[in-house]
């Protein structure tokens, strides 16, 4: 084994690669021979056989071979050369939309022809498009591949067969030069001993399978050589999570001590006692902020179980100290609603509540970043708009962030970086304690590796005397019947939402659809006061109708699901939700917890337009037989994958390459803990993990 180590060899040293090439290859992040050798493939295609064109499938990749019986030039839309392709068991269509001229002249009846490519039904049967082809003119036609031939992620300029050149070069430069393995014995025992493969036999199998190999499994990604790659790729970015909290606790924090008294105090005002797991919870949250270095803390706590008065708990912890609190929420109605709530805790107490969210501005805004930069305002409440560069506080010592499944991951860490801590007055460079609040219930496998940053506690307690909110699931076509409930529980003398829901992302459509609603329900139900909201409203005009519907004025709101976070109105006992199909059961979970606030009995009815699929139906199953956020969460995990659940942006921003968060999700419990173990007890091995699997893409594990 040579002692050059493959990350600091160029891909400039391979056969065939000038500067030009080099360049284009830097552009997808390939820079050294380790880069190369974990380019991996994307999908494999076999080239080791030949298909009889009596039996070709659509959308699949064959070869064939045959002899052309015919070649004429079509003008159609567009013009292309169409061959015929016989063998002894059928014909087929290759079809070229650019050709010059000499190979038109050797296309001709007569012609033996190898080609590969993919079979698409066309008009008049199945065709391929530009296919590879070869001439098979002598007696020996040339040997068919003796692997499966692996396809990767390009990008333009750059063919497939030049990459495959590429990697087989780099996969025997490994041979010669040998590749280190970052992960220890003791933890590659902790998985399956399926996965105990070296990493050099892993990466052949994975750049060049032999054929016939198990290419079920490779293309699922759950062949043992893949999932032993896809592990360490899981450890990298737990390494890179743990190395960011590091790097957060390494700063100092104002150490900011329990004041009993002040707490007491708003203790003493609040209308109810909080729950033992609101104590609990306060409790971590209080000694995380006793010490001298940043809180990461996440809680997790279900709709309506009572983080707001979490937060204000820490936030008193702060202000009691002489520093100031932020509380960051997804949506102006949300932050409102937060304002409404803590300048009335806070009001006997002389806590000022500054108020800052994109719709403040001129005058009003100044006023506010004055009072935020002068340290005047004690609580700052508001939405992204507190993360600006203009907005400097006086003295933060702790940010909160609400319902953060809102925000990406990224966010999260830009407001780490960008937001508070580098806001901060210059001559005192510590950090804030920083809080995060979701409702989201996340698996806690999941939650291990998308928040390995973070320290979780979680609310598993609702206040007393909510009772579990019946859910019915119903065809759009009873309608009729469900605005007579409607009528009768109104008339009753409680209050009830209509929400609706539209796939697009569109707040202009969906705002209509909800005006059309609101109309149409005021019709059948003339007796009824019906209000609506939706995001196109001025907030002042939001504000207003939610002021009125919480006051009991309102009888009915019609509603976008901007009423999804937060929204608290007790007397509010039925729900409606339309098209429930399509959205998520988290959030069908976030919509619904906007009932069952109270202590009468409440009902939620998902309406589905009929037929509804098998997978849809099983979702709205799953709404009707539970109310347990986690359950739910696994579910939807189940049901729609990650993504879903954690916000596409949040997964979208973790760039895994192998690995995948739902299909592995099994290997995550041993991930954290090697990840743990690298780093206390492997610490040289981190960051060459790091460079091999995140690459460029360290600016996200800096972030
Ligand atoms: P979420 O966790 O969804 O943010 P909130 O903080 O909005 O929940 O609380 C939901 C409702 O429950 C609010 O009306 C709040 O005042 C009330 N609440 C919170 N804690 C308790 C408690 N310990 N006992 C009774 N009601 C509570
Ligand atoms: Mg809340």
């Amino acid at each position: 084994m040579s002692s050059a180590s493959l990350d600091q060899m160029s891909i400039r040293d391979l056969r065939g690669v000038g500067p030009q090439l080099s360049q284009k290859l830097s552009k997808i992040g390939l820079t050294s021979l380790q880069d190369l050798v974990f380019h991996l493939p994307s999908r494999y295609i076999d080239r080791t056989k030949i298909t009889p064109i009596g039996s070709l499938q659509p959308h699949t990749d064959v070869v064939l071979e045959g002899e052309v019986r015919a070649s004429e030039v079509v003008f159609g839309r567009r013009r292309s050369l169409v061959c015929k392709l016989q063998d002894g068991t059928g014909t087929t269509v290759l079809r070229f939309f650019h050709f010059s001229r000499a190979q038109q002249d050797r296309l001709k009846p007569g012609a033996k022809l190898r080609c590969f490519g993919e079979v698409r039904p066309g008009k008049f049967g199945l065709e391929l498009y530009h296919p590879e082809y070869q001439h098979l003119d002598g007696a020996n036609p040339p040997d068919l591949d003796d692997t499966l031939t692996p396809i990767y992620p390009l990008t333009e300029g750059i063919s497939q067969i030049r990459i495959r050149d590429l990697c087989s070069q780099a996969i025997k430069a490994i041979e010669t030069h040998g590749i280190p393995e970052l992960l220890p014995e003791s933890i590659k025992k902790q998985f399956s001993a399926e996965l105990s493969y070296s990493l050099i036999d892993a990466l052949k199998l994975i750049h060049s399978p032999p054929p016939g190999f198990e290419l079920h499994r490779l293309a699922t990604g759950e062949h043992p050589a893949q999932q032993r790659l896809a592990a360490e790729e899981l450890i990298a970015h737990n390494l890179s999570l743990l190395k960011m909290r590091q790097k957060v606790q390494a700063q100092p924090a104002p150490s900011l001590p329990y004041k009993s008294e002040v707490i007491a105090h708003f203790l003493n005002q609040l209308p109810f006692k909080p729950t033992g797991a609101q104590q609990r919870v306060t409790k971590e949250i209080s000694s995380d902020m006793e010490k001298s270095f940043p809180m990461l803390r996440l809680v997790q706590g279900d709709v309506g179980s009572g983080k707001t008065v979490v937060a204000a708990m820490a936030a008193l912890q702060a202000i009691a100290n002489g520093k100031q609190a932020a509380l960051m929420a997804p949506t102006e109605i949300l932050a409102e609603q937060h304002r409404v709530n803590f300048e009335q805790w806070f009001k006997s107490m002389n806590i000022s509540v500054a108020w800052l969210t994109g719709k403040v501005k001129g005058k009003a805004r100044e006023v506010q970043m004055q009072r935020i930069a002068d340290g005047s305002a004690q609580m700052v409440i508001g939405t992204h708009a507190l993360f600006q560069e203009a907005v400097i506080f006086n003295d933060l010592g702790l940010s909160i962030i609400d319902e953060q499944h809102r925000f990406g991951v990224h966010q999260r860490l830009a407001l780490r970086n960008k937001g508070f801590g580098e806001n901060q007055s210059e001559q005192e460079s510590s950090a804030p304690h920083q809080l995060i609040m979701t409702a989201t219930p996340i698996p806690r496998t999941l939650a291990m590796s998308a928040y390995a940053d973070l320290d979780c506690s979680v609310i598993d307690e609702l206040p007393p005397g909510r009772t579990p909110v019946e859910t019915a699931v119903l065809s759009n076509l009873r309608r009729n019947d469900i605005i007579e409930r409607v009528r009768a529980s109104c008339i009753e003398g409680r209050q009830a939402y209509w929400v609706c829901t539209l796939i697009e992302e569109s707040d202009v459509l969906e705002a209509q659809a909800a005006e059309v609603t609101a109309s149409e329900l005021q019709l059948m139900l003339p007796e009824l006061n019906i209000g609506l909201v939706h995001g196109r409203l001025k907030p002042r005009e939001k504000l207003e109708i939610m002021g009125a519907f919480k006051a009991g004025e309102i009888n009915l709101l019609v509603a976008t699901t901007v009423i999804e976070v937060g929204v608290d109105v007790p007397n509010a006992s039925l729900m409606i939700i339309e098209n429930a199909e399509r959205l998520g059961l988290s959030q069908l979970h976030q919509l619904r917890g906007r009932v069952g606030r109270g202590s009468a009995k409440s009902h939620c009815v998902l309406l589905y337009n009929s037929p509804i699929s098998a997978n849809g139906s099983e979702r709205l199953k799953t709404m009707r037989q539970t109310s347990d956020g986690f359950v739910i969460a696994e579910k939807d995990l189940e049901l729609r994958g990650p993504g879903e659940l954690l916000g596409t942006r949040q997964t979208g921003d973790m760039q895994l390459q192998i690995a995948d968060l739902q299909r592995d999700a099994h290997l995550l419990p041993q991930i954290k803990m090697a990840a743990e173990t690298l780093l206390n007890q492997h610490s040289k091995n981190v960051q060459p993990l790091l460079t091999r699997w995140l690459g460029n893409n360290q600016q996200y594990a800096q972030a």
